[in-house]
């Protein structure tokens, strides 16, 4: 047993297999499968993945070089994982070196330094411990130097005697903050303003938050939420009215003794009649598949609780996947609630050396539950007993870089091999999983009611082109405004949501309706206020707001759409009394502020909640009574087939944010197309009608579900050169593929630009197409050359979300 077969971290087409490897003498009876380890390679060393030990080699044996040294003590993939890694490789078309990779925590690729810390101060029988010298931890570096041996420091690591530590720039965890708060109480504090000149405004403006706030506050903060700058702060901190300190704050978002606990609620009937199937699953360790279909507040994550909860009595674990946006403090606290610190959350909002932490957590099985956005689905449990996907139709359960995976598709492979179920839950299901429920292929699972029976709230489709007709050029329906004037009357919340895809604030002239757009992309520049600068959201280029049209040097050259930012003020405008609270990517960069403004909002310390589509999912605040949805279309017309459906889904969830408690709830939607089908019956909450509509268009056009879609994207400095290999890569499918399949293009890709590089693309549409995935990775090998170069790049998805 003395030959390691390694993948290597050289992602080509010619190193995607295992090379042998010899295990050198110190190193015997200390390497496994799925630990990581240092080859040569050429004239490199590099990492590789264990895949499995021999005795045997089919090469020469001069020719087996040696294993160099090992990067982990214990495996970092187990062996269903390092299986996993291997079938989706060739599901996705993707190296078996990225998919490896694509399961392991950022932290835990980037370079770090081990340690060896000792967990006992007495010495232990080991050659190791003189090694120590009396210190708590020896550099593993050191270790290695004075050739320390890997086989006791395995047993020693097996008994308990020491750990490897391994150092993730702790940086990440503590943060220093500088924190502001005033020198003085309330009442001095009106007296130092009494002094103040009335120009003194801004300076006025930072005591009064002060007489309201006497807690100390982070800087940042303060300044962004009085709009203020450290050059107004500094001169009352001279004068010792405000005092400033640094602080170390330990950024663990979770404060798990804090939040409260709760137990298992009383089923209601249809929370029970799901739940027998489900559990009946678990109790005869059988593997199906549920699309749990409930409206929006029907108690779905009660269901998936209590699911849970079967599943940890049996001793086994549970992974639990949610959208990266929905993972909000709230949705994470009602798993915390249930099941405290048996929980790791996988977030990327944490910081890498958090994520590593939760993950280690998993590894070492101190937790039995994992909730994480997506790539929580490679959680290292080796005991699995359910996966539930919440949201299953969320877009980001798809991966759009190498591996180019679905979540679902490896939730069901994992579920397979654990002999487990798998609950795929929403209110609005994609086509594909609602039409596979219809079929019996998945076991479909209902609860068309709320909880309590509340009312779905009322929903008002209001036509923009008729409010503009009537004279008002605001982005608010007189309805709207109405609305939120009577909601803040009567001391209720609003939710208002815009989407930002739509609104895209480019720049255009009035008088020839010349749009700015990127010189190497090709689409168009969106404009940022604060430095007056157009950016591209592609490559980053960056130029200033030109003062005339370049084209027809008119002055008349403005920016158009909407940003959250923009609405804001429109509202403080139209509403002044109204305390808004918005929330997007600019708001919410900073860790922890998500949760600041929620609770905020929670507290009813504002009166409108504003924001993309971050808001629309997982909120549950009873006191929201108005939703309002400022432009429902502005999805509909993307080029890409699911427009309507994406339509659809957002205006259902959007819709659940109002009404959850007592309070009837009523949703206002604005729209320039009021009559689409997939506006109108969302307002009607008619899902079913929604999906034959739809259906019966997706088999016209010839779309998924009924067919399966291949997209390929060429992209070439050249554009001859681009348009010329995707002819080529479209012929030589026409040859090699069915007559059956569809194989449409080349064309243009919608973005037909991106960083000085032409796009085309081609599409296979098909039923069965056994040899797609072979042919297809025989047009790789065949431009493996060029690819390598970085000339010419290949895009391959098997299951395409983003057709731009
Ligand atoms: P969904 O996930 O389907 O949108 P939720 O799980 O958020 O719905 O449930 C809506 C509300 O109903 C929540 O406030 C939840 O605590 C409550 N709820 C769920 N199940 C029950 C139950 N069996 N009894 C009482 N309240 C429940
Ligand atoms: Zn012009
Ligand atoms: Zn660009």
């Amino acid at each position: 047993m003395n030959i390691a077969k390694v993948v290597v971290d050289v992602p080509a087409a010619q190193t995607n297999r295992v090379f042998d490897y010899k295990i050198p003498d110190n190193l015997t009876g200390t390497i496994y499968q799925g630990m990581r380890v240092i080859v040569p390679f050429g004239p490199r060393k590099i990492m590789g993945y264990v895949l499995e030990i021999t005795d045997h080699s089919d090469l020469d044996p001069l020719k087996v070089k040696e294993i160099i040294e090992l990067m982990d003590i214990t495996p970092v993939l187990t062996e269903e994982l390092l299986d996993l890694g291997k079938w989706l490789a060739g599901h996705t078309l993707s190296f078996y070196i990225s998919t490896f990779q694509a399961m392991l925590p950022q932290a835990l690729k980037a370079t770090y330094q081990k340690e060896i810390h000792r967990l006992q101060d007495s010495p232990f029988d080991n050659d190791l411990d003189k090694m120590f010298h009396g210190r708590d931890y020896l550099d593993y570096q050191e270790f290695v130097e004075r050739k320390g041996s890997h086989k006791q420091l395995q047993q020693a690591i097996q008994d308990g005697l020491i750990e490897m530590v391994y150092q993730v720039n702790s940086k990440e965890t503590y943060k220093k903050s500088t924190l502001i708060s005033a020198n003085k109480d309330a009442l001095e504090l009106e007296e130092v303003i009494s002094n103040m000149s009335a120009q003194a405004k801004k300076k006025i403006t930072i005591l009064r938050y002060f007489q309201e706030h006497p807690e100390p506050i982070v800087k940042k903060d303060l300044i962004q939420k009085l709009h203020t700058t450290h050059a107004t702060i500094k001169p009352l901190i001279d004068e010792g009215v405000l005092k400033e300190e640094v602080k170390e704050i330990y950024r663990n978002p979770y404060k798990d003794d804090q939040i409260e606990r709760t137990t298992a609620l009383p089923l209601m009937d249809q929370q029970k009649k799901v739940m027998k199937p489900i559990i009946n699953t678990i109790d005869s360790k059988q593997h199906d598949v549920f699309l749990l279909h409930g409206v929006t507040g029907s108690g779905k994550t009660e269901v998936y609780l209590q699911s849970i909860q079967q599943v940890l009595r049996e001793g086994k674990e549970a992974i639990v996947l949610v959208p990266e946006i929905s993972l909000t403090p709230q949705m994470v606290n009602r798993f915390k609630g249930r099941f405290g610190s048996e929980v790791a959350v996988m977030h990327s909002a944490l910081s890498k050396g958090e994520r590593f932490d939760e993950w280690r957590k998993i590894q070492r099985k101190e937790v039995k539950v994992v909730v994480g956005a997506r790539s929580a689905i490679f959680a290292p449990f080796e005991n699995v007993g359910i996966i539930i996907i919440d949201e299953e139709h969320e877009t980001s359960y798809k991966q759009e870089e190498h591996p180019r995976y679905h979540t679902r598709d490896v939730a069901i492979y994992r579920a397979q091999y654990h002999d487990c179920p798998v609950i795929l839950g929403s209110a609005t299901p994609t086509l594909e999983s609602y039409a596979r429920a219809k079929k019996g292929i998945y076991q479909l699972l209902a609860m068309p009611d709320r909880m309590n029976k509340t009312k779905m709230p009322t929903v008002e489709i209001v036509d923009m082109r008729e409010e503009l007709h009537a004279g008002n050029r605001t982005m608010f329906s007189r309805q709207l405004k109405e609305d939120i004037e009577q909601r803040i009357a009567r001391k209720e919340q609003v939710v208002l949501f815009l989407n930002r895809r739509g609104y895209s604030t480019f720049v255009m002239c009035r008088d020839c309706g010349y749009v700015i757009n990127c010189p190497h992309c090709d689409i168009a520049l969106t404009y940022h206020r604060k430095n007056q600068t157009l950016k591209c959201h592609y490559c980053s280029y960056e130029e200033k707001m030109p003062p005339h049209c370049p084209d027809c040097k008119s002055e008349t050259i403005r920016y158009f759409g909407t940003g959250t930012q923009k609405v804001e003020e429109a509202i403080q405008e139209l509403i002044p009394e109204a305390r808004v609270i918005r929330m997007d990517v600019d708001t919410t960069r900073r860790k922890g502020s998500h949760e600041k403004l929620l609770d905020q909002f929670g507290n009813h310390e504002a009166d409108i909640l504003l924001g993309t589509q971050m808001i629309a999912k997982g909120l549950d605040f009873g006191n929201v009574t108005l939703v309002g949805v400022l432009a429902a279309d502005s999805l509909l017309h993307l080029p890409d087939f699911r427009a309507a459906e994406k339509t659809f889904q957002l205006l259902t969830q959007v819709s659940g944010r109002a009404g959850r408690h007592e309070l009837p709830g009523e949703v206002v939607i604005q729209t320039y197309s009021p009559e689409h089908y997939s506006v109108d019956l969302a307002a009607q909450y008619d899902y079913e009608g929604f999906f034959n509509k739809e259906m019966l268009l997706r088999k016209t056009y010839q779309y998924p579900p009924f067919y399966f879609l291949t997209l390929i994207t060429v992209s070439h400095p050249n554009q001859l050169k681009a348009l010329e290999i995707t002819r080529t890569i479209s012929q030589l499918l026409i040859k090699h593929l069915s007559d059956a399949a569809r194989i449409l293009g080349p064309t243009p890709s919608p973005l037909t630009r991106i960083k000085d590089r032409y796009r085309f693309q081609c599409m296979v549409k098909y039923k069965n197409e056994p040899e797609q995935r072979r042919v297809l990775q025989r047009i790789l090998a065949y431009y493996e050359k060029e690819i390598q170069k970085n000339d010419l790049l290949i895009q391959i998805d098997l299951q395409p979300y983003q057709l731009m």
